[in-house]
């Protein structure tokens, strides 16, 4: 697997109080001060939104199975994860207990100026490891009382008025194997909450927006079944193609959402070279898996609030599209080989970094709203 690391300079530095982005209730960030480097655990512009009473929960039939494998990568990636007051007693407790054994000391870094409920960010050792995976056994050491962004991850969520639409993001290694695993058709599915003990789920909070419009130059508005066929059909129908005449431009609107001061490096050189030799040979043998993704990327999309409605949310999946082909060549041309399984599962895995994590939504899906906007 490509590393984050491995990713040009200036990448990694992500600030956590990502201050672009949705509408809504109190946000999930810190205050710069707390933000060393690394990219946000969360999606880019997720709030936390309370749950309500007997609310419906769709998932894509083949995310329904998701259970952390503890890959460790959202523990290694050196991601700054915020411990609420709560969880710091409960985790004190177990290192007081010997239960938890530590490598670094202390584990809670802390400052001024935090949000109310945050007591500070959890330690990182010298490889940006946070100081709780693998101490002193596999995986989480805190797995019972770790804090709620590492237990929200890799889940993100849309609150509209039909109920909770889960997808995952891909950068999570277990949500990208689901892709490969699956056999059968895709349906939306009614599921159980992601985490069903909590009360408060990250995501887009757009429970009391409006259906979006048929189209942007049409204002009548969707009712909520014409939107719930409009999805299926996508879903149903999603598909990822061989490269395309604008694929760069695509890729660069959503590197145009990634906010300043971070970046995300550029398409690679003989894009359409590395693609006839090294990709299009072998993309036919991924349909099912390409098809998953695109039908990830088409349901519980944001941009169907964020922007101009179905115009957008098709949109982004074609931006998402775009960066997946290119995302692919740079494994390629790095690895120096033909697309295989797992350098499709590498692209996967860096696209949603971008898509999910870095890009801000709402950019993503009005480019004029973005700060960087080179569209
Ligand atoms: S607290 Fe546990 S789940 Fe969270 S980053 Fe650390 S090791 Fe991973």
């Amino acid at each position: 697997m490509l590393p984050v690391s491995n990713l040009p300079a200036g990448t990694l530095s992500y600030p956590l109080d990502c201050e672009h982005g949705s509408s809504g209730s109190r946000r999930n960030s810190l205050p710069s001060e707390l933000t060393a480097s690394g990219p946000r655990a969360g999606a880019c512009g997720a709030n936390y939104v309370n749950v309500k009473p007997r609310v419906t929960f769709y998932w894509l039939n083949f995310h329904l199975p998701y259970a952390c494998r503890h890959s460790g990568l959202c523990c290694t990636a050196g991601w700054p994860i915020p411990v609420e007051h709560a969880r710091v007693t409960a985790i004190e407790a177990g290192i007081a207990r010997d239960v938890i054994p530590l490598q670094v000391v202390p584990w809670l870094v802390t400052g001024s100026n935090l949000p109310d409920d945050v007591a500070g960010t959890l330690a990182l050792r010298d490889n940006a490891h946070c100081v709780f995976f693998e101490a002193g056994r596999p995986g989480c050491a805190i797995h019972g009382v770790k804090p709620a962004s590492c237990a929200h991850f890799p889940f993100v969520c849309l609150f509209d008025q039909r109920g909770v639409h889960v997808t995952l993001s891909h950068y999570c290694p277990t949500s990208t194997a689901l892709l490969f695993e699956h056999t059968g058709p895709i349906a939306i599915v009614e599921g159980p909450s992601p985490l069903p003990d909590v009360t408060m789920l990250e995501g887009l909070d757009a429970s009391e927006a409006l259906p979006p419009t048929v189209a942007a130059d049409k204002p009548r508005l969707m009712s909520w079944d014409e939107l719930s066929a409009w999805e299926r059909d996508r879903v149903l129908n999603a598909k990822i193609d061989e490269l395309q005449g604008d694929d760069g431009a695509l890729f660069d609107r959503a590197r145009a959402a990634v906010p300043a001061p971070l970046s995300w490096p550029e398409a690679p050189d003989h894009l359409e070279s590395i693609w006839f030799a090294m990709i299009a040979p072998a993309w036919p043998h991924f349909d099912d898996v390409l098809s998953r993704y695109a039908a990830a990327k088409a349901f519980a999309s944001w941009s169907l609030y964020l922007g101009e409605g179905v115009d957008a949310a098709a949109e982004t999946a074609r931006i998402a599209a775009a960066v997946l082909r290119i995302e692919c060549a740079r494994q390629c041309r790095v690895f120096g080989r033909p697309l295989d399984r797992e350098l499709l599962s590498n692209a996967i895995e860096q696209s949603d970094l971008l898509l999910v994590h870095y890009a801000d939504p709402e950019t993503l899906a009005r480019p004029e709203a973005g700060p960087n906007n080179t569209a």
